[in-house]
């Protein structure tokens, strides 16, 4: 007769093998890690940057303010239901296919090693766009909710705001903005819902009487996270809060 138990770790371990061989895959050094090849450091091949950034900068209907993909020249959903306290969001690409699977496999596959190919990435939009050299600044992570950091052992956005921070040769300030601790877990709330429950989410414990700051998060979906962070953030006396993200997630309609 089978052992429940047994079975259970026989498949705990399986799942393991899976995800360290998902790792050790890409981990190797100098391989794109969107198609495989080889090439320099931990970045995207030329091919693979080239077709991202060209489908960032050539998108028809793309909002201005908050970066959202749109499908026509309706105005951005975002940024008419809600009057956004940030200025502008920058990101690296849109969070759709096969570029969605990445962002995953970074957070919930702890491949810590993609948050540099990222912020290359993300450096490379900033100059496209003239939107460099960013100077008397500093990076704020969204911070991370409990239940999350406890799953994962690591926030991503702080990751990816320490690999920014390096490129772009700004502190990165952890302690600045805090996160209320509630129990609702964003990804599975409606779009109204979310708003409401990221209302308030944020505070910060000190003034913070500072020119500019700027807000990093992995992906941006609905703004309500990061339009909650910089109220609490401009609360607290910052004078005007950008953003700065790996990904922006179009519509659902899209
Ligand atoms: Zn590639
Ligand atoms: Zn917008």
């Amino acid at each position: 007769m089978q052992n429940p138990y047994e079975n259970k770790r026989l498949g705990w371990l399986a799942k393991q093998a899976k995800q360290l061989a998902s790792r050790l895959t890409l981990a190797l050094p100098g391989t794109c890690p969107l198609c495989g090849t080889s090439c320099t450091g931990e970045r995207f091949c030329p091919d693979c940057r080239n077709d991202i950034l060209h489908s960032m900068q050539n998108h028809p209907y793309r909002c201005a303010h908050c970066c959202l993909a749109l499908p026509n020249q309706a105005p951005c959903p975002d940024c008419r239901e809600q009057a956004l306290h940030t200025g502008r969001i920058t990101v690296a690409f849109d969070y759709v296919h096969p570029l969605d699977s990445l962002v995953l496999r970074y957070k919930n596959g702890r491949q810590l090693d993609l948050a540099p190919a990222f912020a290359e990435l993300l450096y490379q939009q900033l100059q496209l766009q003239d939107l460099l050299p960013l100077a008397n600044t500093c990076l704020i992570p969204i911070p991370g909710s409990q239940q999350s950091l406890s799953r994962r052992g690591f926030n991503p956005a702080a990751e990816f705001a320490q690999q920014l921070g390096k490129k772009l040769q700004l502190p990165v300030e952890h302690f600045f903005l805090h996160r209320h601790d509630q129990h609702l877990k964003q990804s599975s709330l409606s779009r109204h819902a979310r708003r409401a429950a990221a209302a308030g989410l944020y505070y910060c414990s000190r003034r913070l009487d500072i020119p500019h700051a700027i807000l990093v998060d992995d992906i941006v979906t609905t703004c309500s996270t990061i339009d909650s962070a910089a109220r609490a953030l401009l609360a607290a006396g910052v004078q005007h809060v950008d953003v700065l993200a790996i990904a922006r997630t179009p519509p659902k309609h899209f």
